[in-house]
């Protein structure tokens, strides 16, 4: 079994999620006492969070390229970043670090095109809507098109992400405003939603809308484990 390395902590909120999924599945899939091989790397999120709101993602490759050099020293065979956001700074890793790294839009769209879903709606941080990343990445490699909320419902989507659900703090009155919005969009023809960023899978489930759910956390793990389990690595 590889060994599956996790920039974590952004925020521990989802990395639990994460480390729950991963075990989860290997014990599915292997039963008895089986657990993953794994190492986390979990940063400080306040720092983090400081440097995304003065938008120094110069700053920000740098920590997070520190953070998968100690997951390479600590012998990992693959990188993780448990965050749709800090994918910004993805080509800093896999330009600085000898390691594969799972995007986490790479398998989102690979787990959208088996429902033949061609239109969704990407909720997540503004930095995931508005950026083009993930976006890019769904249209160039599995012709699928995001569309994501009005300006003022997705201030609304990220101020409950990082007001709330980063602090733990899952409330009714979000859970009817993600819904809402998430059903505005399926009147302008969204057949499914991605749940872009790791920590909104804790607020929505799928029975709460009428329109599937790829909640990328879930994706992303199920990922790691598919290539722990399966992937030959040559050292
Ligand atoms: N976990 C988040 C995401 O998936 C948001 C927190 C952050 O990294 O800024 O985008």
């Amino acid at each position: 079994m590889k060994k599956i390395g996790f920039i974590g902590g952004m925020s521990w909120e989802s990395t639990q999620l994460y480390y729950k999924l991963i075990n989860q599945k290997i014990r599915e899939a292997l039963g008895g006492f089986h657990s993953a091989r794994c190492v986390i790397e979990s940063v400080e999120f306040s720092e983090i969070h400081a440097l995304q709101t003065v938008n120094d993602w110069n700053r920000l490759n740098e920590k997070m390229v520190e953070a998968a050099t100690n997951l390479k020293n600590a012998k990992a065979d693959v990188i993780l970043i448990c965050a749709n956001t800090m994918h910004l700074c993805s080509e800093a890793i896999t330009q600085n670090v000898d390691l594969p790294l799972i995007h986490i839009a790479e398998a989102t769209g690979k787990e959208i095109q088996k429902s033949n879903l061609t239109k969704v709606l990407l909720l997540g941080t503004k930095f995931t809507m508005e950026r083009d990343f993930f976006i890019n990445i769904l249209k160039s490699q599995f012709g699928i098109e995001a569309i994501i909320p009005v300006a003022t419902d997705r201030d609304k989507v990220h101020d409950i992400i990082y007001k709330e659900l980063v602090q733990g703090k899952i409330e009714d009155a979000s859970r009817k405003t993600y819904v809402h919005i998430i059903e505005k969009a399926v009147q302008e023809g969204a057949q499914g939603v991605i749940l872009g960023c790791t920590e909104i899978p804790l607020l929505i489930s799928p029975n709460d809308v009428s329109i599937p759910t790829f909640n990328t956390t879930e994706i992303h793990a199920e990922s790691a484990v598919e290539f722990a389990l399966t992937t030959t690595v040559v050292n």
